[in-house]
């Protein structure tokens, strides 16, 4: 059978991942978490002291981008790959609000977009791959066979996000998931390099009312009718 790329693009905490991990374990194929590059970006940006409250030195973190080597490394026990920041482990330090309150900020970057995409877009050389993010389909890979976007109400988005987070231990109010949510679509869609926007050829799927099970069934028909 074919491999082909699937791009699934969409707003923050809508279970991109959820139905991505899920079509490349069915398919034996790559998955590959870009918001994971972008929040390992982040945090190296956070622990340097380029970014925080007050400032956010834009110039020097472009100067230290070849300092920044970003790797997936298979976890057979997860059954995923986690992200490492020069040869560090931080699959966990990545999902805290911190790291969400200045993500979209490093993301709004061309050079970090540039540096990012060019590795995404080597990691899809072989395609077989699922992808995650917000310009998979309309940047990354133009030509992927499927195609999909994911939407969902912001405050379901909000409480999914915050039942994660709180079951990891996180002191978080849904409040401020919620509102970073919206702060991060809101520039996310904004931004001038290449902005969250639904590609031409994507499926729209909401999944205010749908439950994994159905959505993973949906998703696989558009996916097997392309192979
Ligand atoms: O997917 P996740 O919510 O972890 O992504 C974190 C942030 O990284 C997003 O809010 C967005 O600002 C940025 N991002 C991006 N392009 C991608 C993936 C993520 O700009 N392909």
């Amino acid at each position: 059978m074919k491999k082909i790329i699937i791009a699934i693009d969409g707003f923050s905490s809508t279970g991109k991942s959820t139905i991505a991990k899920q079509l490349a374990k069915h398919l034996g194929y790559v998955y590959v978490d870009t918001g994971a590059m972008y929040r390992a970006v982040a945090l190296f940006s956070m622990e340097n002291g380029y970014i925080n409250k007050e400032s956010f030195d834009t110039q020097t973190l472009i100067n230290a981008l070849p300092d920044i080597r970003l790797q997936f490394v298979y976890n057979e026990q997860l059954g995923f790959a986690e992200m490492f920041l020069n040869d560090k482990n931080v699959e966990n330090d990545i999902r805290t609000l911190e790291v969400s309150q200045y993500v979209s900020r490093i993301a709004e970057i061309s050079e970090v977009r540039a540096k990012l995409v060019e590795q995404q877009q080597k990691m899809g050389q072989e395609r077989g791959i699922v992808m995650d993010g917000r310009d998979i389909g309309t940047v990354v890979f133009p030509d992927a066979e499927v195609k999909i976007f994911m939407n969902s109400s912001a405050e379901t988005r909000a409480q999914r996000r915050f039942e994660e987070l709180t079951e990891k231990g996180q002191n978080v109010t849904y409040e401020d998931v919620l509102k970073n949510v919206e702060e991060r679509d809101y520039i996310d869609t904004h931004r001038e390099d290449s902005p969250l926007i639904i590609a031409d050829d994507a499926v729209e799927i909401d999944n205010s009312k749908l439950d994994k099970n159905q959505q993973f069934q949906q998703v696989l028909k558009l996916v097997q009718h392309s192979m």
